[in-house]
């Protein structure tokens, strides 16, 4: 199947569950620019990439234009001059001191960089993600930050061996998405809540998830054999 059919089969399936606000973000990791412009052309509403390099290279190739450009990678505290400002959307911030240097950067810019607090969700020690229960703390944090705005959560559950096994994991976002949706921090709208992959968008999207981040469903497998 084409890059179209397969963005379109993704926003059938979808729209079974969930007619519109749906944003569908094309994860581009390991596909070339021109593969990158087929999604845009198919109809994609933003890319993400996961690799500070390998986002550069591909925007300097004007692989994007025509769509939103979010990060969804781990950002090391040393690539966050490279991606501020550049960006329109940093999917994936974790700390108090990511924060910190984003806000920085923006203000130098003169820019207000969105951004999306990554949550741990399964707490899973190895991962990049904040404990859900240090979310308030952090909010209260960026109210402060000046040269960014959060606008939502975003979540990489595990893997799953049995279909369905996240269900529960974005039922919990989902209620940390509302629950943080009432208290009214300066700084804060939760807008996106970005959760779904491949493999467990369907169930991110019945659980609430109005933006999900999608690779292999729309460009194929990746071939990691180099
Ligand atoms: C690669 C990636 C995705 C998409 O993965 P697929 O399983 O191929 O859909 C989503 N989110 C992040 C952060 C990724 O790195």
């Amino acid at each position: 199947m084409s890059i179209k059919e397969n963005v379109a089969e993704i926003r059938r399936r979808i729209a079974e569950i969930r007619p519109e606000g749906v944003i569908l973000v094309a994860a581009s990791k390991m596909n070339d620019a021109q593969r990158v412009r087929e999604a845009i052309q198919a109809g994609v509403d933003a890319c993400g990439e996961n690799k500070v390099q390998e986002f550069l290279e591909k925007d300097a190739l004007a692989a994007y234009e025509g769509a939103p450009k979010h990060f969804i990678g781990h950002l090391q505290r040393n690539k966050v001059n490279k991606i501020v400002g550049k960006v329109d959307l940093i999917q994936s911030v974790d700390s108090e001191e990511l924060l910190r240097l984003i806000d920085r950067r923006a203000l130098s810019m003169g820019i207000v960089q969105d951004v999306l607090i990554e949550i741990s969700i399964a707490g899973e020690e190895q991962k990049s993600g904040i404990d859900p229960h240090s979310l308030p703390a952090l909010l209260s944090f960026a109210s402060c930050c000046k040269g960014l705005r959060v606008r939502g959560l975003m979540c990489v559950p595990p893997i799953q061996e049995n279909c369905g096994g996240n269900r529960p994991y974005f039922a919990q976002m989902k209620q940390l998405f509302v629950d943080n949706s009432e208290k009214k921090y300066d700084n804060v709208s939760m807008d996106f809540l970005s959760m779904g992959m491949t493999d467990d968008y369907l169930e991110a999207v019945s659980e609430g998830a109005n933006m999900v981040r999608i690779g292999s469903a729309i460009f194929g497998a990746r071939n990691y054999g180099g």
